[in-house]
């Protein structure tokens, strides 16, 4: 914890956002493992109020985590996220949110409707991350849909799938984060228990290295395969299997933040079993060790 950092400096088109409130992500927890060799202030899920002056001032906003050159070969081709001089809010050449305030790119901004309270807002992010499944495969009611992994991510995913209408089940191994889903209607199975589903579409979740050879069991040929869990690390993978099956695998980062913020605003998501605890940023080493426990979901951190 350093009390000595200096005051956010803002770029052209960079305000300063007040952190009112921001989550740690299983992505935090692999930084502290050195998934990606970063220095700076983490933190890139949150909520704020902006404090500079002009249009924004005032104003509730979540943050897009992403900042854009503009001028490369992917900008140009409108993909924005996958710039290739790119910053990442907290995770790459950036400061992130676990600070009383942070600099943000206006155009990164998006207005949080009053409808949706600070601890549901400061989800947008992971829900958009969610959300970015449905935009990149097509999921109909009767398609059978697995996810695999039954923590945060997991259980947005889920959640979010769960809104769109599949039949789907999670596996995990956690008996009181599967009872969280089953609260909301969705169906779970203990994994090492479950035999090969022949699911259409598999979300790994995991945040392991095992979670991809679990998935993998679970897809049936010609299905897809969706990579959402970031870690430190790699994996073994048997190519030939994915050649004989044709297996798609999808990899998933970022997602759309106006979808996201328009289904926390219907409030078609119940994410308050998901919100484990909430700490000062003073406690921030605390808050860390707690999300690091099994039993744990999304903790916040409260600047104040
Ligand atoms: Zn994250
Ligand atoms: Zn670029």
């Amino acid at each position: 914890v350093r009390e000595d950092l200096p005051e956010p400096v803002t770029a052209a088109g960079e305000v300063v956002v007040r952190v009112r409130l921001a989550a740690i992500c299983g992505t935090d927890l692999e930084l502290l493992r050195g998934y990606v060799p970063f220095t700076g202030v983490p933190g890139h899920e949150m909520v704020g109020v902006v404090e500079s002056p002009g249009a924004w001032q005032g104003r509730r906003v979540v943050a897009e985590i992403t900042v854009a050159c503009g001028a490369c070969r992917e900008c140009l081709a409108g993909r924005r996220g996958h710039c290739l001089e790119r910053t990442v809010l907290g995770l790459r050449g950036r400061h992130g949110a676990f600070a009383e305030r942070a600099a943000v790119p206006v155009v990164n901004l998006h207005a949080v409707p009053d409808e949706v309270p600070d601890h549901t807002a400061v989800l947008t992010e992971p829900v958009a991350a969610a959300l970015e499944v449905l935009e990149q495969v097509r999921v109909e009611a009767n398609h059978l849909v697995a996810v695999v992994g039954d923590g945060r991510l997991g259980q947005l995913c889920a959640r979010v799938l769960a809104w769109r209408g599949c039949r789907l089940t999670v596996l995990g191994h956690h008996r009181a984060k599967l009872a969280l889903l089953e609260a909301a209607g969705i169906a779970t199975s203990i994994a090492e228990a479950t035999p090969p589903l022949g699911a259409d579409l598999v979300v790994e979740c995991t945040g392991s290295p095992d979670g991809l050879a679990m998935a993998r069991r679970h897809v049936r040929p010609r299905g897809t395969l969706v990579l959402k869990s970031t870690f430190a690390g790699t994996v073994e993978v048997d190519p030939a299997g994915l050649v004989v099956d044709e297996i798609t695998i999808v990899g998933s980062r970022c997602g759309p933040f106006p979808a996201a913020l328009e289904l926390l605003r219907q409030g078609s998501l119940d994410l308050a079993p998901l919100l484990t605890a909430r700490y000062s940023l003073r406690d921030g080493r605390e808050a860390f060790a707690r999300a690091a426990t099994p039993e744990a979901l999304k903790v916040l951190l409260e600047p104040g």
